[in-house]
């Protein structure tokens, strides 16, 4: 298997009700390792940055505005098939269709307040790292 790093994010609603710890051990117990990691408030304009993929959809404004209502703890986690194995322990996008035992299925308030943010391939999570990280604040 290929060792992957990828981006993950603990959402404001998770970090507003103090779940940063039990998230972490969720994703290290799923085999994954912190090799960066930050706690950061996002102001409006990097918030829509990353998310400009969704600008045409109809949450985005409320996604953006929900994005930078409290501090987020952004991540670079490194692993086999980190890209994936992230999104599988993370779990759908609606806490209603996650499985069982994932962050999203555990945590999530809502659709949109779903408590993490995992990039969704390997070319993003690049794109995505670069955003909040220099090569020499990641440490294998
Ligand atoms: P992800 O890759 O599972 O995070 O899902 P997407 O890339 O499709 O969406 C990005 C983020 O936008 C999600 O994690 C949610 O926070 C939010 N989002 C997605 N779909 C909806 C929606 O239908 N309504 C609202 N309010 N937010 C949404």
């Amino acid at each position: 298997m290929a060792t992957e790093r990828t981006l993950s994010i603990i959402k404001p609603d998770a970090t507003r009700r103090n779940l940063t710890g039990k998230i972490n051990a969720m994703l290290e117990e799923g085999g994954l390792r912190f090799v960066a990691q930050k706690r950061i408030k996002l102001d409006r304009e990097r918030a829509e940055r990353f998310y400009a993929v969704h600008k045409e959809r109809p949450f985005f404004n409320d996604l953006c505005a929900f994005m930078t209502s409290g501090p987020v703890v952004v991540q670079v986690l490194e692993g086999d098939n980190a890209v994936a194995r992230n999104r599988e322990i993370m779990g759908a996008t609606n806490p209603a269709d996650a499985n069982e035992g994932t962050i999203r299925k555990s945590f999530a308030e809502s659709i949109e307040a779903n408590s993490a943010h995992g990039s969704d391939s390997l070319e993003n999570a690049a794109i995505e790292i670069a955003c909040f990280f220099s090569d020499d604040e990641i440490v294998g």
